[in-house]
């Protein structure tokens, strides 16, 4: 049997972990797997954040301007630019969907997609190539677990079935079903035209699972060696309102591996891949302390030598696993880069979307994690229900004073996440004193479309313009020597 795996997730630095997955399982059960990598064609993925260029600063308060002005012509506008712009344009389609038809060639017995909402029309011409060739096409992502996107892609010709969930377990048997055009409803997650169910429980034994398998992605288009790594799934806090990660396949409640297994795998892809670069995928690398502690104490005999990038959430626990001499002993193991969501300095604001943090002890985190030698960077949203232009403000007061312990910030305007905990909220219980309205869910993104009448007030725009200056003034600056690797990366 052989099996075509299409990786629409193309990141340009580093190989997809679920694909690494997908093509690991299917291996060790016998199953002969090739994958389409669309960077290996030269497509490119979605760019991250990197060092501010002295022009981006004006660019970004245009693209912010286009966004909440009340002009719906701009906004039309500007909606037609992103579309534009999308990671996936019409020429990468063109380039993918070719890429795709070569494959077919050699006939496999199925496909399987992995794939973002946003890829919905590179998933139609994909689909339509399975139809017209008889092969059976399976879909799955991290957003398959929402109900309104798969009865939306169950529907479109050629699509055999989405699966919704971590599909590990199950996947060399629900593939011989595939290709054996058998009925797949004994499947949990298994959605098909006319039936759409539940996405299936979590995956509890992660320690069972192979080691992700990126041999055969185009590790000579990255511009280094990094190897993606992940020690648990889901979230240990999962309550910020605002997040849609825990509601994603692999995000929904928190499972870790064991210390051990993960150590093994670091151990393997080091060698396999002659990679001293890692990036650890978690949601929050600290959710499970003594893991956490275990693998700072342990990486130096294991892997001595190899630098990593991490994110965390500095939270409120007694012990969150990132005092001053936690952040030290990690540096020493090569924590290079560390991210963690700022999200607002505003103490009404932080408590509105339930994050779990404290200014103070987050202030000391930035201090302690750069005298430690570790590149810090933030992530910040501007515009959250309810959110004040003196909101805006003291969030671009803290960053302004807490400049030399920041390296980079990544400055999100607020998107209301299909499935998020405040999605149900402002669906079902809108708040009187929060004055958004909740529109309909774009397919192509998974975001529900909203409507902030206060963005739009020269007040809050200006203070939006003074915290972007904040954020130009830090991103403008280059990484420490030793992060630029990771620049990019996250
Ligand atoms: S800490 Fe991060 S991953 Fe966890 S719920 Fe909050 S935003 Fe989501």
């Amino acid at each position: 049997m052989k099996i075509l795996v299409v990786d629409l997730n193309n990141f340009s630095r580093y190989p997809t972990l679920p694909v690494g997955l997908i093509v690991a399982v299917l291996r060790h059960a016998g199953i002969g797997v090739q994958v389409l990598s669309p960077l290996a064609r030269g497509v490119p993925g979605y760019p991250r954040l990197t060092r501010a260029k002295p022009w981006d600063g004006l660019l970004d308060r245009m693209k912010y301007w286009s966004a909440v002005t009340p002009s719906r012509r701009v906004r039309a506008l500007r909606r037609r630019a992103a579309d534009a712009l999308r990671p996936v344009d019409p020429s990468s389609r063109e380039v993918i969907v070719g890429y795709a038809r070569e494959l077919l060639e050699s006939r496999p017995d199925a496909v399987l997609v992995s794939a973002y909402t946003m890829h919905e029309r590179t998933c139609d011409e994909l689909a339509a190539l399975c139809a017209a060739t008889d092969v059976p096409l399976l879909i799955g992502g991290p957003y398959f677990s929402a109900r309104e996107i798969v009865e939306r892609w169950t529907t479109k010709p050629g699509v055999t079935a989405v699966y919704g969930g971590e599909p590990e377990a199950v996947l060399p048997a629900l593939v011989a079903d595939l290709v054996a055009r058998r009925d797949l409803s004994r499947y949990a997650g298994v959605s098909v035209p006319g039936r759409v169910v539940a996405p299936a429980p979590p995956l509890h034994e992660l320690d069972a699972l192979p080691f992700a398998d990126y041999t055969d992605f185009p590790w000579h288009r990255y511009p280094n060696r990094i190897v993606p790594i992940m020690t648990a799934r889901g979230c240990e806090w999962a309550r910020c309102r605002f997040c849609a990660d825990v509601r994603t396949a692999a995000g929904r409640s928190f499972r870790s591996r064991s210390l051990d297994d993960v150590l093994h795998e670091i151990r393997h892809q080091r060698a396999l891949h002659d990679a001293s670069l890692f990036v650890f995928l978690d949601l929050k690398l600290n959710s499970d302390v003594a893991l956490w502690r275990g693998l700072v104490d342990r990486l130096p005999d294991v892997a001595p030598g190899i630098r990593w990038t991490a994110s965390v959430h500095v939270d409120a626990r007694d012990e969150n696993g990132l005092s001053r001499s936690d952040l030290m002993r990690a540096a020493q193991a090569g924590l290079t880069r560390i991210t963690t969501g700022l999200e607002s300095a505003s103490e009404p604001l932080r408590k509105r979307m339930a994050k779990g943090t404290s200014l103070e002890r987050t202030a000391a985190y930035l201090r302690d994690a750069t005298e430690a030698g570790i590149s810090v960077r933030l992530t910040t949203i501007l515009g959250y229900p309810g959110e004040e232009p003196a909101d805006v403000d003291t969030t671009a007061r803290f960053l302004a004073d807490h400049a030399p312990w920041i390296e980079r910030v990544m400055l999100n305007r607020y998107t209301l996440m299909l499935d998020s905990d405040d999605d149900r909220r402002f669906r079902t219980d809108p708040l009187p004193s929060v004055p958004i309205r909740p529109g309909a869910v774009d397919p192509l993104t998974a975001i529900v479309e909203h409507e902030n009448p206060t963005l739009a007030t020269a007040a809050h725009r200006a203070a939006a313009y003074r915290l972007m200056a904040a954020v130009h003034a830090i991103n403008r600056r280059p990484l420490l020597p030793k992060a630029q690797d990771f620049e990019g990366v996250m």
